[in-house]
């Protein structure tokens, strides 16, 4: 087998760089050590023929990685524009923030279609490709119609939402027609299968059957396959981290007081501005928690070219300058605010100094920090994780505190009760969530997805024809929309 897998952005995995996100921190371990080779954008754009793309290819552990130029002309429409001005609103549920225009559109299929022709040149008879999150909805359906017959699968990182919102997606119907192509679709949780079944019965009149869709390009599967994280391999780092000079510099600074952490992109489905007033409201109903506990909040500056994005990092800053105002002293500040990242060899040992993890998502496909803050910590003295029920890692942690991030007073209550809990609870709730996370590892994931995949063909649900109610190529879209 040949496993070709395919993101909008890939990791070179150098240990001191910070992770652009969950996917690429997921990834990474497992590439370079089955040896797939790894496709993904390079960053750089660039002008000219797009016919004919350019990958520069690089080893990888046990694989590869490839990293291609996008095309100029399309790339801000595709990333900025329909990838992420659209769908990964619609797809974290605020249809309110949804801005797209056909051009976007158009520039979405161009480049998924340019991915299909790159991807080509990795193609052996026996590969099987593995097409990763919402940059590539339509890729499958493309690589079909250039003759690609091999197996295909799609992981789709985040939620899926109800059928109302995703509804709200210029040419959603297209687009999920063209994600029929695949012949494995696999989601984070039960719920977001469910939502993408739902609407693939009601607005497609599909029939779907155990699982399986039957449509015009013959039967994809959807099914669950929780991502996890390399619980022992944090461990590790946590511990080792201990004595590394910015872990070090934190714990003598912290002269006995408590620490709560975050560690998020600053991304408005992560609900930074909740949590933020959480801890202001904590501070004013729990005062003795003054001058004994702080936050250390990374928020990691991301997409700041898209005005939602814009407004979400001057409105975070005011907010903590305010409360650091309301509540600070000469000698203590309430909130340690850091727009920079962090390489996971330090982030371990963040995690493990802080007696309290607050990850607060409004919605999230999984959310691995919170995995990481739980691996990462002392199983002599644990911490306490503060989770949000909104995400996908509520399903396996639910030994977590669990909050409704749209609750001020209840997630002020909740980060209360962490700061006080007993070692004994402590203990049994870490426990429990280890228990989990070590029987769903990251390793798991890729291999019971590639079996899976690797299935499809013995049962004969290979499609082979791309759908046929859909636009063909991106050329006849953008006929069609110009
Ligand atoms: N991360 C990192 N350095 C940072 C902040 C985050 O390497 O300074 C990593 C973190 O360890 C995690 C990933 O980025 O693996 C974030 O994944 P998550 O699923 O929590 O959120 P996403 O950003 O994918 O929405």
């Amino acid at each position: 087998m040949n496993l070709v897998v395919v993101s909008n952005r890939v990791s070179r995995g150098k240990p001191n760089e910070p992770m652009t996100g969950g996917l690429a921190a997921a990834l990474l371990p497992v590439v370079e050590k089955s040896g797939a080779i790894w496709v993904g954008s390079s960053g750089r754009v660039r002008d000219g023929n797009t016919r004919e793309p350019f990958a520069e290819v690089e080893a990888l552990g046990a694989g590869a990685l490839a990293m291609l130029d996008l095309p100029a002309a399309h790339y801000g429409g595709y990333y900025e524009g329909f990838a992420n001005s659209a769908l990964w609103p619609a797809l974290h549920s605020r249809a309110d923030l949804i801005r797209a225009s056909q051009e976007d559109y158009v520039s979405y299929r161009e480049v998924n279609a340019f991915m299909a022709r790159a991807l080509l040149r990795f193609r052996k008879p026996d590969s099987i490709f593995w097409i990763q999150d919402y940059h590539f909805l339509a890729l499958g359906a493309e690589m079909r119609d250039l003759g690609v017959s091999q197996p295909i699968g799609f992981f789709l990182h985040t939620p899926w939402p109800a059928r109302a919102v995703i509804s709200g997606v210029p040419n959603h119907r297209e687009l999920i027609e063209a994600m029929l192509a695949y012949d494995l679709i696999g989601f984070q949780t039960e719920e977001d299968c469910e939502n993408f079944l739902g609407y693939v019965q009601a607005d497609l009149d599909l029939v779907v059957h155990d699982g399986v869709i039957s449509s015009s390009s013959g039967q994809t599967r959807a099914a669950v396959f929780p991502i996890g994280i390399d619980p022992d391999k944090f461990a590790q780092q946590a511990t080792k981290a201990m004595t590394h000079p910015d872990v070090s510099r934190l714990r003598r600074s912290l002269n006995g007081e408590k620490l709560a952490i975050g560690v998020d992109r600053l991304d408005y489905s992560k609900g930074l501005v909740n949590r933020i007033k959480a801890f202001d409201r904590m501070w004013t109903l729990y005062p003795q928690q003054k001058r004994t506990t702080s936050l250390l909040q990374i928020a990691t500056p991301s997409r700041g070219a898209i005005e939602a994005y814009g407004n979400l990092q001057s409105e975070v800053a005011k907010l903590v300058t305010d409360v650091n105002g309301i509540h600070g002293e000469v000698d203590w500040t309430p909130i340690r605010y850091l727009n920079k990242g962090f390489g996971q060899a330090v982030l371990a040992g963040l995690y493990r100094t802080a007696q309290v993890g607050v990850v607060t998502p409004l919605q999230d496909g999984m959310n691995l920090v919170a995995k990481e803050y739980v691996a990462a910590q002392n199983p002599d003295n644990p911490g306490v994780l503060v989770l949000s029920k909104f995400a996908g890692a509520a399903n396996e942690l639910d030994a977590a505190l669990l909050v409704n991030p749209h609750d001020i007073d209840g997630m002020a209550r909740s980060i209360a009760t962490a700061l006080s809990m007993p070692l004994t609870e402590r203990r049994m709730r870490w426990e429990a969530m280890m228990a989990k996370l070590n029987t769903s590892t990251i390793q798991q994931w890729f291999a019971s997805f590639i079996e899976a995949l690797q299935d499809t063909q013995v049962a004969g649900t290979v499609a082979h024809e791309p759908p046929t109610l859909w636009p063909r190529r991106a050329t006849d879209l953008a006929a069609r929309y110009h």
